[in-house]
């Protein structure tokens, strides 16, 4: 890799364009293109081998992963999507016997396979016990220190959350969650590394879905997962080299590319964000807008501790699924889509899959790369 790549001094905007890139070489690619392979010529001793067989590694893997611990600040493992990155850890961290602490606001899959998948049949046969709290205040601090004597392996911390957008204290949390012995693992896809450094904040591990803003235009499905103590990884590359979940070389590579544009595209949500959360603050018939940039926001205070930018996902409520359902109708610009992060601005009532606690007229929204003053204006009119 690059002797400029542990470049501690370098802006977000210089990392991600240069992130994993190999040194400089007369007549080689910037990113050297995606490596289709199964097996590879490997005779005698394996080990002498860079590479072996496509289950167990690829090159556009390395330079992707690469990049990302450069800006994690820890190593990194690709999966092919966000939940294939979330089952890994809770299958790999999660000690017999021991209780998971998370919340009980996180994206509603992972509460779905922590609770169901893994607690129905996983977890059950080993004894682990899930507890879920809420992420807003002190509920995860005081789930931790009851269940601190029955012995807590894992806590899973998701900031901000998605949909609600409420934000937790990573440091504080990651703090009395190692005086009892857990791990900690922190979601970070709505704001991605860029914005929220959780292993610098003390987690000992990152979980990110790729799909949404690192990659950024709506085209991929990928996750990853970092870590401070390189053991970890190697405990979850195991489990991905067996389990065989690993992502295509053309994702990786599409992926890598996209990075290059991560900072100027965050940096503009953020700002297009906040300009549109001010707005929808003062329309009638909307209420409760949630941004944890605003300054009267519940998240605000610690939102500004330990994030660099406030996002570009923003909430707020509508009177009724049906004056969402107008809206939606009436706009232009805003496309009615599931996932956030991406470069078109997309939005969803996020009560129509159930399994979130909000409100029927609760709306989740995506702002993408579109000027912001045409956005005001499109949700202006569709709010008429
Ligand atoms: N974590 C969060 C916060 C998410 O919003 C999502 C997907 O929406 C995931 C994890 C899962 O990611 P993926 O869809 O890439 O599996």
């Amino acid at each position: 890799m690059s002797s400029h790549s542990a470049n501690d001094l370098w802006h977000g905007a210089t990392r991600v364009v240069r992130a994993g890139l190999p040194d400089k070489q007369a007549g080689t690619p910037y990113l050297p293109g995606p490596v289709f392979a199964a097996p590879y010529h490997a005779p005698g001793d394996p080990s002498l081998s860079a590479y072996t067989y496509g289950r167990f590694h690829n090159p556009s893997w390395t330079h992707y992963e690469a990049a990302l611990a450069e800006l994690e600040g820890g190593p990194c493992l690709l999966f092919p999507s966000g939940m294939a990155a979330t089952a890994a850890v809770l299958a790999t961290m999660a000690t017999p016997g021991s209780t998971v602490v998370m919340p009980s606001d996180s994206y509603y899959t992972t509460r779905v396979i922590a609770t169901q998948e893994f607690d129905g049949a996983w977890f059950a046969a080993q004894h682990i016990t899930v507890v879920q709290a809420p992420s807003r205040g002190d509920a995860l601090l005081r789930a931790l220190d009851e269940h601190a004597d029955r012995g807590v392996s894992l806590l899973w911390l998701e900031s901000p959350t998605n949909p609600a957008l409420d934000v937790c204290d990573i440091a504080q949390l990651s703090a009395r969650a190692h005086e009892i012995g857990a791990l900690v693992a922190v979601d970070n896809t709505t704001v991605t590394p860029l914005l929220q450094q959780p292993l610098a904040l003390g987690a000992d591990l990152c979980v990110v879905s790729d799909t949404k803003a690192m990659t950024g235009h709506a085209d991929l499905v990928l996750g990853h997962v970092a870590a401070r103590d390189p053991a970890l990884i190697e405990r979850l590359r195991l489990w991905r080299t067996r389990m065989g979940v690993i992502a295509g070389p053309m994702e990786a590579w599409l992926a890598h590319r996209s990075l290059a544009t991560l900072h100027v595209r965050l940096m503009q949500q953020c700002r297009s964000a906040m300009a549109v959360a001010e707005f929808l603050a003062q329309c009638d018939g909307v209420r409760g807008v949630r941004y944890p940039g605003l300054p009267g926001d519940p998240s605000h205070a610690v939102a500004t501790k330990q994030m660099r930018a406030y996002g570009g996902v923003l909430s707020f409520e509508l009177a009724s699924a049906a004056a969402v359902e107008r809206f939606f109708a009436k706009s232009q610009l805003i496309y009615e889509a599931t996932s956030f992060g991406g470069v078109h601005t997309s939005a969803e009532r996020r009560a129509r899959w159930g399994g979130d606690v909000v409100p029927e007229g609760f709306v989740r929204m995506s702002i993408g790369l579109e000027d912001v003053d045409d956005l005001m204006a499109d949700i202006a009119a569709a709010l008429t």
